[in-house]
């Protein structure tokens, strides 16, 4: 037997103010997306934009339905709607954030695991890793630079040999 320990890298930003001048701007496209969020039964808004090669910005917020398995998350809705109109102009970055009028966030919300996963496919689909920004306004931001840092063992072998680093 042996065993493997694996290291998973992500940034830390303690202010807003530490970002650089592109992820900030994406964090702020994220905030704005929160605004489409339809959450009547949660009260939890998240919104997600992505940034494309292009410029183009691609928004995305969670909707939410009395049928509560209908509904999906904000980075599915944004990822959905770059794979469905956009996907010949890669997705450089992600960001996400939240938003409740119930208590204060703190800490970064992370993806949930079918949006890892559909994160993971996409970044295979545009042989290329997309720089994931968990921003929360009242804590720290999160940054990595793909889903092998949430997902370490996606898609092991094709990853190694296609997506660079
Ligand atoms: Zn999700």
């Amino acid at each position: 037997m042996v065993k493997h320990n694996i290291n998973i890298a992500f940034e830390e930003y303690q202010t807003f103010e530490e970002l650089n001048e592109s992820d900030k701007a994406l964090c702020l496209e994220a905030e704005k997306a929160l605004s489409g969020s339809h959450s009547p039964y949660s009260n939890f808004k998240v919104g997600a934009a992505l940034r494309l090669k292009s410029g183009r910005i691609v928004y995305g917020s969670n909707q939410e339905n009395a049928a509560y398995p209908s509904g999906l998350c904000a980075e599915r809705v944004a990822l959905f709607t770059w794979s469905a109109n956009f996907a010949d102009d890669p997705v450089e970055a992600m960001a996400v954030t939240a938003h409740t009028s119930k208590f204060k966030i703190e800490k970064p919300i992370t993806p949930c695991g079918s949006c890892l996963q559909v994160l993971a496919e996409f970044e295979k689909k545009q042989l290329m890793p997309i720089r994931t920004l968990l921003y929360c306004k009242e804590g720290v931001t999160w940054a990595t630079n793909g889903a092998d840092s949430f997902l370490p063992f996606m898609f092991f072998e094709d990853r190694l040999a296609t997506v660079p680093v």
